[in-house]
C-alpha cells in the first residue's frame, strides 16, 4: 500500500497510525499524516512509541 497524497510506500507502523488517527479511507505516510492532523512527525513517533509500550499489535518496533 502506498501513500494516497506522496505515493511513498507505507511501513506497518504507519498504517497502525493511519487506524488510530485517520479515518479517511486515504491511508497517509507519516510526513502526510502529520501535515493533514496538524501535528510534528515527532509527534505521531512518540504516539507510535506509546502504543508499542502499551503492547498494540497494529505497532512493532522497526
Ligand atoms: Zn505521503
Amino acid at each position: 500500500m502506498t501513500c494516497a497524497r506522496c505515493n511513498e510506500p507505507l511501513t506497518y507502523n504507519e498504517l497502525g497510525l493511519n487506524a488510530k488517527f485517520n479515518a479517511a479511507r486515504e491511508k497517509l505516510c507519516i510526513r502526510c499524516l502529520a501535515e493533514k492532523l496538524g501535528v510534528t512527525q515527532q509527534r505521531l513517533r512518540e504516539k507510535t512509541e506509546e502504543f508499542i509500550r502499551a503492547g498494540c499489535t497494529m505497532f512493532t518496533k522497526e
